[in-house]
């Protein structure tokens, strides 16, 4: 059975159609990144999967469910978690308690403990400051914290908005490379990034978005090689 499979959505804000038909799919286990410039409609087409937009017509199915008739609070429960741009922490909260508020649906309530002892292990960045506030991280932690806590949420497809948004080199190496091994445990990934190049690098296949369409796809390295994408996707114009 498809895993995401995402049918000709369109989504309009009063005038604006900030998805125009858009079609891609995310196999169960896959890395797939979604590039594209600025207000192409990336972050649209993730909040309309997570339920946070409403589509004006077209599909979104999970394993065969339309996730158009659920309420957003219950796609963790299905395994669908998003890290949202901007990362949206409890700044007075500890790291400990930040982790602990992402295994808030049953099945990861029952495992929070190993949960967390795995997530510090991933993120031992984590674990040394597990008793600080979150509003006094670094940005990098605080993007480590934000994936962290979705990930207590035993995600089977997770959804990260511009996760390296904002963030120092030395720190965007290290990000990718945490969700490489997120990837390689068999999570399924769909990834928006500005950072069109690593992105690709990193993905199994990719969609380049354009004014609210899929205007390519291939794998990461085809797109990445493909003399068509455009150049200011790729941040060299
Ligand atoms: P960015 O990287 O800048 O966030 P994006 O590819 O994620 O870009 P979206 O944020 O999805 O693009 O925006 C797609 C289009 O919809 C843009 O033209 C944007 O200006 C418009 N748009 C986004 N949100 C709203 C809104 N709440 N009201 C009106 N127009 C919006």
């Amino acid at each position: 059975m498809p895993f995401l499979e995402i049918h000709d959505v369109r989504v309009n804000y009063g005038e604006v159609e900030a998805l125009r038909g858009a079609t891609l799919s995310v196999n169960e286990g896959e890395t797939v990144a979604i590039v594209g410039a600025n207000g192409a409609g990336k972050t649209t087409l993730i909040n309309s999967i997570s339920g946070l937009n409403r589509l004006s017509s077209g599909s979104i199915m999970f394993e065969g469910q339309p996730l158009g008739d659920l309420k957003p609070h219950r796609l963790p429960e299905l395994g669908i978690v998003q890290v949202p741009e901007g990362r949206r922490l409890f700044a007075r909260l500890s790291v400990d308690d930040n982790l602990q508020l992402g295994a808030y649906h049953k099945r990861a309530r029952r495992d929070s403990v190993k949960g967390r002892e795995e997530i510090y292990r991933l993120l031992p960045v984590l674990q040394d400051r597990k008793d600080q506030l979150a509003g006094t991280l670094s940005g990098g932690q605080q993007q480590m914290l934000a994936i962290g806590r979705a990930l207590m949420a035993q995600p089977r497809l997770l959804l990260l908005d511009e996760p390296s948004l904002g963030l120092a080199p030395i720190v965007v190496t290290e990000l990718f490379s945490i969700i490489a091994r997120i990837a390689s445990e068999g999570t399924a990934v769909l990834l928006v990034e500005q950072n069109v190049s690593r992105a690709l690098a990193l993905s199994n296949r990719a969609y380049a978005l354009q004014q609210g369409t899929v205007i390519m796809e291939g794998t990461g390295q085809e797109l990445l090689n493909d003399p068509g994408l455009p150049a200011a996707m790729l941040g060299i114009a």
